[in-house]
């Protein structure tokens, strides 16, 4: 599944391809996502591209009259490709540019979504997201003030989104891993420093994926290759019984809501 750092490189990878050129009209081939393509993308025609923007996991592409917001589900991506390339099976939405090429959206699974918004602020996708966690709002004296009385484990806390956006399943456990927290703690364990290491290792962690990802960022200028998401090296996520890489005590795994969460029982505590 993308997670934040890979709309990031996405969002990286189109930019300069769409700001300054004009979108003459969309090609939506299949509108069942995962709610409905909204008609207006169906109807789009001569719109420049002010901007590209993200917001949590959203794309958000400015233009004069609202903003398109592309969320790239379980299975999405998007590339610039040249305007001739006939499209393949998943491939359900095009943006057909003025500058000779298309954006073109794929999802097999089509768990994504392509929306219509005037007003951001009143999006009901976007109006309830918390803090993004690489701006300074998420900070140690916030994510402390937000633990008085949480019992819940720590991992999922961390992975709701009316925290903090983007620290999906793999962050979490890997930013866990790093600050040396065990991931079943209740939230209100986190002591001051605690809660400052793990700020401080999730921006991190985040950062260090895209960065990652700017060398990947060829991949949106291929007609047949696969999605620029990038493979890193793993800490913790998905190593169960595989030897941590600090200590080489076998990496164990749990369940928290249904979602596997991997660490290493010596070095997190
Ligand atoms: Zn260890």
């Amino acid at each position: 599944m993308p997670e934040l750092p890979e709309v990031e490189t996405s969002r990286r990878g189109i930019e300069p391809h769409l700001v300054g050129a004009t979108i003459l009209h969309a090609v939506v081939r299949n509108s069942r996502l995962r709610w409905p393509v909204s008609h207006e993308i169906h109807a789009l025609s001569d719109q420049p591209v002010l901007s590209v923007q993200r917001r949590a996991k959203y794309l958000l592409l400015e233009l004069p009259t609202g903003w398109i917001i592309i969320h790239l589900g379980m299975s999405g991506s998007l590339r610039m490709l040249p305007h001739e390339l006939p499209p393949a099976k998943h491939d359900h939405v095009d943006l057909v540019m003025s500058n000779g090429k298309v954006l073109r959206y794929t999802d097999p699974r089509r768990f994504g979504a392509w929306l219509w918004c005037t007003d951001l602020a009143a999006s009901s996708v976007l109006s309830h997201l918390g803090p993004e966690p690489l701006e300074d709002s998420f900070n140690g004296a916030y994510l402390f003030a937000k633990s008085r009385g949480k019992r819940t484990a720590i991992k999922p806390w961390l992975m709701d989104n009316k925290l903090v956006v983007g620290v999906g399943n793999i962050y979490a456990s890997e930013s866990l891993f790093v600050a040396g927290i065990h991931p079943d703690r209740p939230a209100m364990a986190l002591n001051e420093p605690e809660a400052e290491l793990l700020v401080a290792t999730i921006k991190a962690v985040l950062l260090r994926s895209i960065e990652q990802g700017g060398t990947t960022l060829r991949d949106f200028l291929q007609s047949d290759g696969k999605p620029g998401y990038f493979a890193q090296e793993l800490q913790v996520y998905g190593r169960a019984g595989e030897p941590c890489r600090a200590c080489g005590t076998p990496i164990e795994s749990s369940k928290h809501a249904q979602r596997s969460t991997f660490f290493c029982p010596r070095c997190q505590k």
